[in-house]
């Protein structure tokens, strides 16, 4: 039987209303998972019948997923579209050689490697696979990609990759905590589900930072949006688009948006992006007609009911503040780990919640509590058999392809790790 995860469905059109949360949410999932769609914008359901003709979706309610068979799937959840298209999978094993958390470049280099190796491999992914390399419209420096790819491109490629080699990839599954026993441990999901692995990687990156404005929840994906937003670049058609931050993915972002959006405002609070931003952005964005770099600037506050209508920018030298009519305000302020998890069960982590791995556990003072007579590998964390990759982890260099490189280094010391356990007597 041919494996689902390896099908692709034919193009799902997807209609809702310009500036709906729920629609963009979908369209976004849709687009990081590379999966073909149409998105076609309408005021009503009722439109649907009216302008284009198709009878069963006008008693639903916005927005609405039409398959290629006919079914109509209303403001549908993203488990529901991927088990429409046959790639919502169960667990398929009590007992698993590795369970990896999280589908950004760590984790599906580890699926890749793990499944390949021979590894009975499990990935849960929260989300859509890529992670925040998966929200950038071209990642140029990642080795082998002279023109550059699409974090979707790269993502969709990689999970591929692992499913053809056997990973198992739970997508729109969250691991929320974990028992440790004997031999293995126990990965529990949000959804009650209990993943047993002999090994397990965290790869669960960061989670965007948030301004902390009045106004921001209630208008994410309604014309707020974190990372850079690239499914939604062409939608920014001669409308004004706000860019926040000053690293690599704010200016890949505004260089995106740039080629659609008639001018382009990168908001930074210092003086400058020359020591945030790589060189071929900096002159990229220096030449660019429709791009300007506001210094000194922050987000005073945002103005909108359903969706954005403005943003103010307030200038900390002049303390002037300038009105700026726009729905498009997207965030590139970097992120933090959340690994709460992991401190309840006795994971060291440092003090922004970064897990502690190999050497930066201090072995010595820590000897009295670690289990075995070897030290911990250099990626493994304070719990034997769990290790950590990417972002997450302390001392990370926040690159993909030092995340790739993490997730395949883990891999190996968790052979190490299983050879170790099946060394040990039997009890
Ligand atoms: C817009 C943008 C552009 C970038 N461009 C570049 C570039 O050009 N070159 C470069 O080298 N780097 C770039 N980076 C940085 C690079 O993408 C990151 O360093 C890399 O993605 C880190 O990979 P990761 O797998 O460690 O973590 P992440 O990419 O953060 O992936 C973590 C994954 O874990 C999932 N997750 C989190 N918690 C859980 C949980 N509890 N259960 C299950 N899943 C969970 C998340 O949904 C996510 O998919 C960019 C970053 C951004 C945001």
């Amino acid at each position: 039987m041919q494996n689902p995860l390896m099908q692709k469905p034919e193009t799902i059109r997807l209609f809702g209303a310009a500036g709906s949360a729920s629609a963009y949410a979908i369209r976004d999932f849709l687009h990081r998972s590379l999966l073909p769609f149409e998105w076609i914008e309408v005021k009503s359901a009722g439109e649907i019948y009216t302008v284009h003709h198709l009878d069963c979706a006008r008693h639903l309610q916005l927005p609405i997923c039409m398959f290629a068979d006919g079914t109509c799937l209303e403001n549908p959840t993203l488990a529901e579209i991927l088990d429409q298209i046959g790639w919502l999978i169960k667990p398929s094993q009590q007992m698993y050689d590795l369970a990896i958390y999280g589908g950004g470049p760590a984790g599906l280099s580890a699926a890749v490697y793990g499944a390949s190796e021979g590894l009975k491999t499990v990935l849960i992914e929260r989300y859509a696979v890529g992670g925040q390399a998966g929200s950038s419209s071209r990642i140029e420096n990642y080795l082998g990609f002279p023109k550059g790819i699409s974090g979707a491109d790269l993502a969709e490629k990689a999970r591929e990759q692992a499913c053809k080699f056997g990973a198992e990839i739970l997508m729109t599954k969250e691991g929320a905590g974990a028992e440790f026993i004997d031999d293995y441990g126990v990965g529990i999901l949000t959804d009650g589900t209990r993943i047993s692995a002999r090994a397990a990687i965290c790869a669960t990156g960061v989670h965007y930072r948030r301004l902390g404005i009045e106004g921001e929840e209630r208008l994410i994906g309604a014309g707020i949006y974190y990372g850079a937003g690239s499914s939604e670049a062409t939608l920014c058609h001669g409308e004004e688009v706000i860019v926040v931050g000053g690293g690599n993915s704010a200016g890949q972002a505004a260089m995106h948006f740039a080629r659609y959006a008639c001018k382009v405002s990168i908001i930074i609070r210092g003086q400058g992006l020359k020591d945030t931003l790589s060189d071929y952005l900096l002159q990229r964005i220096a030449t660019a007609p429709n791009v300007e770099v506001l210094t000194q600037t922050v987000i005073a506050g945002v103005e909108g009911d359903s969706t954005l209508r403005e943003v103010r920018l307030k200038n900390l030298s002049t303390g002037e503040i300038r009105h700026v009519p726009t729905r498009w305000l997207f965030i590139c302020i970097g992120g933090e780990p959340q690994t709460e998890w992991a401190s309840s069960v006795g994971i060291l982590r440092d003090e922004a919640g970064y897990i502690l791995t190999g050497p930066d556990l201090d072995y010595e003072e820590h000897s009295a509590k670690w289990p075995l007579h070897r030290a911990p590998f250099y990626l493994e964390t304070s719990v034997p058999g769990l290790f950590a990759a990417g972002d997450v982890r302390h001392g990370s260099v926040k690159r993909c392809a030092s995340a790739v490189g993490e997730g395949a280094m883990a891999v190996a010391f968790v052979h190490k790790h299983l050879a170790q356990l099946s060394e040990r007597p039997a009890a």
